[in-house]
């Protein structure tokens, strides 16, 4: 990563707009700090409609090559990118907790998480194929066609810096669509850093476009550009729900990777050490703020007083400070309001007769310890809301049917997971829960070539395997008199 004159230490801080770095019009920016220490680490362009606008007609513009572009040559330029991310995990990494507070390791994975769906989007992109149809009649031919959509706007949250751009970017761009993209303000750099490499491996002008600034004016800019054939979200629920009301005017297409609030199941007869082990890793990962972490632990009569010990005995053993030192497993928590939230949470179910087994306590700043609950009200707003923060309700159950029924009654439905070692149980539970992503005996489903998703207030669209690169592709049907 370069660092042209007025820029920080191996950080792009302009955006990339039309194959030039540059500013907001009036040269307004906006503080990115960190975390940890709220100290200001950059300042990134305040950009509004007018730079979102050129930022579209470039995307624009640039459409046509690329989508004629042999899909060999998209590739090649992805698996430059992919090649120059290994090599750069370290900056990539250390660039990310800086803005993001995640343990170091987590930004480490991230990057390569990240890199894989350029990877895979790259190797797929030769693979878009289309198919024959048998015709009905002597004289026809029926062809289907998968050409790119066309201009794709994007806009993404700070919990996944890096890994929520690649996930619509690299398969965008292997389709053959050109990309404007909205990084959270929280979490400019990342977005920076990647648009930096895809500019290093001569991604034509205007093929992808990173604008930072006020996302209502921005947002509007997409919603009502006549080129833009795709919306391309991860965030809120609220936020997914006012991007599809916008896109419904000019119908442009949606993908909306939205919040969650996901059960973890434990059935007596699973290995409970592994359960716990599990639930750690899928609960404390990011400090509990990703979209697919636990949210209520839901564990079967018999063992829920061991399981809760054993979680609550590995929750306090977590390693709790700053994400550059390597030894940190739950950094930050992202900001102030983030922080509120937990508390709020975590208070509501203690004054509702909640028990904390562990933690329970603000630490310094933005930290939140490691939080293990028992006791906890059916009407508490943990077990309803999404608490983005690393605290773990555990609720007994005493069936199979009660439990799937307590993990479905929410209006969230991205992922879930549950414990067992009965095999027809597995197929069963895996069945009937209202979930995008299960998780069996798995606590991290999340791979570059299976579908990623919610249903219900989750979203809809998939990222992720063929099904990833499909949301970017038009199906056209030519039919043939010969
Ligand atoms: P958010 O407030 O919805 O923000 C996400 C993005 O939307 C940011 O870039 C934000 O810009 C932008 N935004 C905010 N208001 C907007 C508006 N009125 N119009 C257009 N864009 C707008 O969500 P968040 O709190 O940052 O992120 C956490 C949420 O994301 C959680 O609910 C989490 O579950 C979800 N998430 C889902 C997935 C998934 O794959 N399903 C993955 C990760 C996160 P600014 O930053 O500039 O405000």
């Amino acid at each position: 990563m370069n660092s042209p004159a007025g820029e920080g230490a191996g950080m792009k801080t302009l955006n990339w707009i039309n194959g030039k770095w540059t500013g907001a019009d009036d040269g307004s920016t906006f503080a990115v700090r960190n975390p940890a220490s709220l100290e200001e680490i950059a300042r990134v362009p305040d950009c509004g409609a007018a730079e979102a606008r050129r930022a579209l007609d470039a995307a624009a513009a640039a459409f046509p090559a690329w989508a004629a572009l042999p899909a060999l040559d998209r590739a090649n330029i992805l698996f430059h990118v992919y090649a120059q991310m290994l090599s750069q995990a370290r900056e990539l990494a250390a660039l990310l907790t800086a803005e993001n507070g995640k343990p170091i390791k987590e930004a480490l994975a991230e990057v390569q998480y990240a890199a894989d769906f350029v990877r895979w989007s790259a190797e797929e992109a030769r693979r878009v194929y289309g198919e024959t149809i048998p015709a009905a009649v002597a004289g026809k031919r029926h062809l289907v066609l998968k050409q790119p959509l066309g201009v794709v706007a994007a806009i993404t949250p700070w919990n996944f810096p890096s890994a929520m751009i690649t996930r619509k970017v690299a398969p965008a761009l292997a389709a053959g669509c050109t990309v404007v993209i909205k990084p959270a303000e929280q979490t400019p750099l990342s977005a920076l850093a990647l648009a930096e490499l895809f500019a290093e491996a001569k991604l034509p002008p205007g093929v992808l476009n990173v604008i930072t600034g006020n996302p209502e004016p921005i947002a509007k800019e997409m919603l009502a550009h006549p080129k833009v054939r795709k919306i391309a979200f991860t965030g809120s629920t609220e936020v997914g729900k006012l991007l599809m009301r916008g896109a419904a005017d000019g119908l442009k297409r949606v993908s909306l990777e939205l919040g969650g609030h996901a059960p973890f199941i434990v059935f007596a007869d699973a290995d409970l050490d592994k359960a716990a082990d599990g639930c750690i890793a899928n609960k404390f990962r990011n400090a509990g703020q990703t979209c697919i972490c636990a949210n209520r632990v839901y564990v079967q009569q018999e063992v829920h007083d061991a399981f809760a010990k054993k979680l609550a005995e590995r929750a306090s053993a977590l390693v709790v400070g700053d994400g550059n030192d390597e030894k940190t497993q739950v950094g930050p928590l992202i900001d102030a309001q983030g922080l509120k939230k937990v508390v709020e949470h975590v208070e509501d179910a203690r004054q509702r007769g909640a028990k904390v087994l562990c933690g329970g306590n603000v630490k310094n700043l933005r930290w939140f310890e490691p939080t293990v609950l028992t006791g906890v009200a059916p009407e508490s707003r943990i077990l309803h809301e999404e608490t983005f923060g690393p605290v773990a309700p555990v609720v007994p159950f005493k069936t199979e049917e009660e439990v799937v029924r307590l993990a479905n009654d929410t209006p969230y439905g991205l992922a879930a997971y549950f414990y067992t070692k009965d095999v027809s149980r597995l197929f069963r539970v895996a069945e009937a829960l209202e979930y995008g992503i299960v998780g069996a005996n798995d606590p991290s489903p999340g791979v570059p070539q299976a579908p990623f998703g919610g249903m219900k207030e989750s979203g809809m669209g998939r990222e992720g395997g063929k099904w990833g690169l499909e949301e970017y592709v038009e199906v056209k049907h030519v039919s043939i008199g010969i």
